[in-house]
């Protein structure tokens, strides 16, 4: 199949190098030229598990390639996939479709041929209608359908989850689409389930589905802290709870507050969908100021261990809103960073891979480091705020050492704190027995 990929991020890169993997010949269009031409002189723009090998694979082989032209791309196409932005509107918070409408224009002029044009982007829910309704302004004559397709995809396993899916939503109004999206799908259908249903429900599912885990993220963290008064530990509560095949044991571990560019601003996005429709959605309201309400108890810890020093300085481990990706958009770490910033905190940070998005954010407000223990040294207390797997390897006596007092305020719940406390460490960790 011939499918234009249009918006070349987190989600446009690696679905249109996973679909080219699966034998379409792709074409990955964004109007950023500065990506497409690093794309084209072969480097990969995001850090992603296992993409720089399938991205050198099917650039090699002819099967993706990179343009900025709609003329070049949209006419040869069967599927045109829709993954631009939706940021947050900085007022209102609901989704901004300025990149949807401009892309749905765009291409709408180029349409040669049927040709279904598939939302991959987090849209609120009837923005079906409104693509619809753009293409048939611009070009009236053009033969299309335009369907659902969200994604969800989780950044750091990308590529892990576009060959795995949990399951494919599909909405769609049209049986002609729906068989084009059979012939896509055709290598997953014994994998997972391909649900079927109409437009509204499948944008419905996308946001209801990240609002669902973001308050399940909040939730086990208001547990954490009250295993924190209680004596439990939040593992052992954790496992038990998860054990409940109704509850899950995934998306059960404490954290500094959950981040990233989907539950901040799809929780958010959906509240306002809430408030427009006339809908009592308190849980998620609650569960987006219990999450701003994080980050800045979490600021505080660290803020109290450091009190009695002026200008203190912390070495922070992390920037990126999770481990395994180079993403800081919304990121916990930066706003913690950025509430200590003001309280005339200097900050030493390493990041194994989100050093070069962090500087675009902070510039020279904070220190780089190269490595975790250039940053811990001379610091006045350790924060871990991403969960990187290569910081479970640091070795305490060394940080011990380095550190011009023994203290850590360690929110990915990193270090062994039975052991931290034996060699004298202050460690604040969440929701464990200490
Ligand atoms: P991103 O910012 O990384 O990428 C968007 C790209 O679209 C940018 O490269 C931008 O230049 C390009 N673009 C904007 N307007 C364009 C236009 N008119 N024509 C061509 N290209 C254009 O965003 P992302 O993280 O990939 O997210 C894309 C969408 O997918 C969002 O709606 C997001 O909510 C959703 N989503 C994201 C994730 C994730 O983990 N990042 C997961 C599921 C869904």
């Amino acid at each position: 199949m011939k499918i234009t990929v249009i918006g070349t991020g987190y989600v446009g890169l690696p679905t249109g190098v996973g679909l080219a993997e699966l034998g379409n010949d792709v074409i990955c269009l964004d109007i950023d030229e500065k990506k497409i031409n690093q794309l084209k002189s072969g480097k990969v723009t995001i850090f992603e598990e296992g993409l720089e090998d399938l991205f050198q694979k099917n650039t090699a082989n002819g099967k993706v390639t990179f343009s900025t032209s709609f003329a070049e791309s949209i006419p040869e196409s069967d599927l045109v996939i829709l993954a631009v932005g939706t940021p947050p509107n900085p007022i209102t918070k609901e989704a901004d479709m300025k990149y949807i409408k401009a892309a749905a224009e765009e291409l709408a002029h180029h349409l040669s041929g049927y040709t279904v044009i598939a939302i991959k982007s987090t849209v609120p829910v009837n923005t079906g209608n409104a693509v619809e309704d753009i293409i048939r302004r611009t070009n009236p004559s053009a033969d299309f359908d335009v369907i659902s397709l969200p994604e969800f995809l989780r950044e750091g396993f990308a590529i892990h989850d576009f060959f795995n899916p949990d399951r494919i939503i599909v909405g769609a109004n049209s049986e002609r689409a729906k068989d084009v999206i059979r012939t896509l799908y055709e290598p997953f259908k014994d994998k997972c389930t391909i649900l079927y249903v109409s437009r509204q429900s499948s944008e419905t599912i996308k946001y209801a589905s990240n609002a669902f885990l973001a308050m399940k993220i909040q939730y086990i963290n208001e547990m954490a802290d009250f295993c924190e008064t209680s004596g439990a530990d939040i593992y052992e509560v954790a496992k038990g709870m998860g054990l409940d095949s109704r509850i899950g044991a995934k998306f059960l571990v404490p954290g500094p507050g959950y981040g990233g560019f989907c539950f901040p601003k799809d929780t958010n996005a959906m509240a306002y969908m809430g408030k427009f429709n006339g809908v009592d959605l308190s849980l998620i309201e609650t569960t987006i100021k219990s999450n701003e309400r994080r980050k800045i108890n979490m600021a505080k810890r660290i803020l109290d261990m450091v009190s009695d020093k002026k200008n203190p300085t912390i070495a922070v481990l992390g920037s990126a809103f999770k481990g395994g990706t180079d993403d800081c958009r919304e990121s916990p770490a930066l706003q913690i960073i950025e509430i200590m910033l003001a309280h005339d905190v200097n900050i030493r940070l390493y990041d194994p891979q989100a050093m070069p998005n962090t500087k675009a954010i902070l510039g020279n407000m904070i220190t780089y480091c190269n490595s975790a223990y250039e940053a811990i040294g001379g610091a006045d207390a350790l924060a871990v705020l991403t969960d990187w797997a290569e910081f479970k390897e640091l070795d305490l006596e060394k940080i011990k050492m380095l550190l011009t007092k023994p203290q850590i305020a360690d929110y990915r719940n990193t270090f062994d704190c039975k052991k931290a406390k034996e060699l004298g460490f202050e460690i604040k960790s969440l929701g464990r027995k200490l």
